[in-house]
């Protein structure tokens, strides 16, 4: 086992000196290596191979390099290990919970909310999460080639109400620096567009991604940045992160962070409140904190509403109101996130 942590480490260092491409290339991508670099135990295969056929695995070194070997509880193993009960199917969880389908008006364009749009900007993500609510998502129905492009910035430009842009994915930052910079080239010659929003986990993931490449173009659009990452736990902000954090700050980024309330993993008021003290420490607010989207396979994550506010009000007692995360859950057809 002592033999598996210095591979693990080893490898995991040896991987930080190459391109966040490359890293993102040699990403652990079935069970048997996951389970054999962690130390895991073979009775976790099982389940994970069922969760795997069901939605890929994908951990990249930089991201298993912050996981306790031989520890199936580990809350950063949690989020990336499939387990059996992803198989089982629960009354109410779905394959497209937020109602998405409804909102496409043109293909890679999401407009459910006033004033802002949301555009799928990569497929791909650099990490699989396990309670995804997009786990289901048809990708290679939405994610469009350059002239498609044209279509959702025609609707942008037509409709002078939008002043954000909001990309998403997958994860929009596993796109090129060459096809980002020319997206946004685009959206910043479009006089209403005031921000440009990128929800994104890549800085977590592979922290390397925020290269100078990624900088040129982020640093130097006239719309103003707003940077959100996905963060669930504190041991998920190791020093790379922090630095990536600096680097974003630097270039006119705010930055925000939004977790998932997801059960053994982040349920239980010292774990909130060490995130959110870590999070600042990173330069980053905490912004939301989710309750499970009830997708298809991920129920077992779940943690009831009643749990999930008596956890807030406790929280209350142990951070400053600016590092308050605020609870909300996501209902299909409202104009905005629904307190709870
Ligand atoms: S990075 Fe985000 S979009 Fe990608 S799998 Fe994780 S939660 Fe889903």
């Amino acid at each position: 086992m002592q033999e598996n942590i210095i591979i693990a480490g080893h490898h995991a260092h040896a991987q930080v000196s190459t391109s966040w491409q490359q890293q993102l290339s040699h990403a652990i991508r079935d069970p048997d290596t996951l389970c054999q670099r962690l130390g895991l135990d073979a009775q976790w295969l099982p389940g994970a191979q069922a969760g795997h056929r069901l939605f890929d695995i994908c951990v990249p070194d930089a991201y298993l390099a912050r996981i306790k070997p031989n520890d199936p509880n580990d809350p950063l193993l949690r989020q990336v290990l499939p387990i059996g009960d992803e198989t089982l199917a629960s009354p109410g969880y779905v394959t497209d919970p937020l109602e998405e389908a409804d909102h496409r008006p043109v293909k890679g364009l999401i407009h459910k909310y006033a004033n802002r749009v949301l555009l799928i900007a990569s497929p791909a993500c650099a990490i699989n999460c396990r309670y995804c609510f997009r786990r289901h998502f048809p990708y290679s129905e939405n994610s469009p080639s350059r002239a498609q492009w044209q279509e959702a910035l025609d609707y942008l430009r037509a409709d002078t109400s939008i002043h954000e842009a909001i990309l998403s994915g997958g994860d929009p930052l596993a796109a090129s620096d060459r096809q980002l910079a020319w997206l946004v080239e685009q959206l910043e010659s479009i006089p209403h567009l005031k921000r440009l929003r990128i929800h994104t986990r890549l800085p977590v993931v592979i922290p390397d991604r925020v290269d100078e490449g990624l900088l040129s173009w982020l640093g130097s659009t006239r719309l103003q940045k707003v940077v959100v990452l996905h963060i669930n736990h504190a041991n998920e902000i190791d020093q790379a992160v922090v630095d990536a954090c600096t680097r974003l700050k630097q270039a006119g980024v705010t930055l925000l962070n939004q977790s998932v309330l997801l059960r053994d993993i982040n349920d239980n008021v010292p774990t909130l409140a060490a995130l959110s003290e870590r999070l600042f420490e990173a330069g980053v607010l905490p912004y939301y904190l989710h309750v499970l989207d009830p997708v298809q396979g991920a129920a077992h994550f779940d943690v009831p509403d009643k749990e999930a506010q008596a956890l807030i009000q406790a929280l209350l007692e142990h951070l400053p109101g600016f590092l308050m995360p605020r609870l909300v859950r996501e209902v299909p057809g409202k104009m905005s996130k629904t307190p709870l």
